[in-house]
């Protein structure tokens, strides 16, 4: 395995020179657009890694799996369904253009901006720090790594840049759509994409996912299995913007990316897989880390149909 990972790492590395960092994010123009990594985790908890695999980078948009998961606790899955629906988009990860457009006014899916947004907001606590406590404790035990934190660099950047997101959140506001103080939950929505973590983290954070909420490294369920479910259908759907129906025609695994250059993907039963790479094409996703997920599944027979 690791022959391989090394192999598809050298062999797919040059596609960063094809890609552009996510300058709309200032700070996020600070990584190194020739890095790639991978980090695979096996449901035995068995780890193997290539490349730029230890590289820190900042989780984004895979932040949004974690405020699915933790809305769905918090509310159960009705409720949550009642604010955001499960529905691709076709169109990119920070467009107006559906909220205006649907009958509900309710975001397509909780992999878009607009959806996170409203996911984080459904996060229950008396303040925009006890919530980002949530995310992190969460993640610091389905990553097995108590070294999780928010980059405050970036966050600055975030909420310096985050026009857009404004946008959406105080259109949901008029719509009555989304209940609560828009700045906390932009300031939640902010912080929650800036936290730091490397590819080993996302690839145990995918195995988890993989082994139906179980941890491989202690037989511990942290996570119900339903919600697995719910969360990996919708990493097919919609996990990478509108790539989502050629990720799945040409990878198949349930996959969600970030701007930062990360891509967390699962393999059911079989494997967590965490991919860095910051160089993006021209829908937000690792460009290098796209082709390197394609050959691995071929290699391994990996796709889930
Ligand atoms: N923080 C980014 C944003 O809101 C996350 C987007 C992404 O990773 N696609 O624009």
């Amino acid at each position: 395995m690791f022959n391989l990972l090394n192999t598809l790492v050298e062999n797919n590395k040059k596609y960063g020179k094809e890609g552009k960092l996510a300058a709309y994010i200032p700070a996020l123009l600070e990584a190194n657009p020739n890095d790639l990594g991978i980090y695979i985790v096996d449901t035995r908890g068995k780890e193997y890694f290539a490349g730029d695999y230890n590289k820190k980078f900042t989780i984004q948009s895979i932040s949004k799996v974690v405020s699915l998961i933790l809305a769905i606790k918090d509310n159960g899955r009705e409720n949550v369904f009642k604010k955001v629906d499960v529905e691709p988009t076709g169109m990119g990860f920070n467009s107006i253009v559906n909220l205006e457009a649907s009958d509900t006014g309710k975001p397509y899916n909780p992999m878009i901006n607009a959806g996170a947004i409203m996911t984080s907001s459904l996060i229950d606590g008396k303040d925009v720090e006890e919530r980002l406590k949530k995310i992190l404790d969460f993640l610091k035990i389905v990553t097995n790594n108590n070294d999780i934190y928010v980059n405050e660099n970036v966050y600055l950047s975030e909420k310096e840049t985050g026009s857009r997101n404004r946008a959406l959140a105080y259109f949901m506001k008029s719509t009555g759509v989304l209940d609560g103080d828009v700045e906390e939950i932009l300031d939640l929505y902010f912080k929650q994409c800036s936290i730091e973590l490397d590819a080993r983290d996302l690839a145990r954070f995918g195995v988890v996912l993989a082994n139906d909420g179980v941890l491989p490294w202690n037989g511990r369920k942290v996570i119900p299995k339903d919600v697995c479910r719910i969360v990996k259908s919708i990493m097919v759907t919609c996990g990478m913007y509108d790539a989502s129906g050629e990720f799945a025609v040409n990878v198949g695994i349930p996959a969600k990316s970030g701007v930062g250059g990360g891509i967390i993907a699962t393999v059911p039963r079989q494997y967590g897989i965490g991919i860095y790479g910051p160089a993006l094409d021209e829908k937000g996703n690792s460009i290098a880390g796209l082709k390197l997920i394609k050959d691995l599944s071929d290699e391994l027979d990996l796709s889930i149909f």
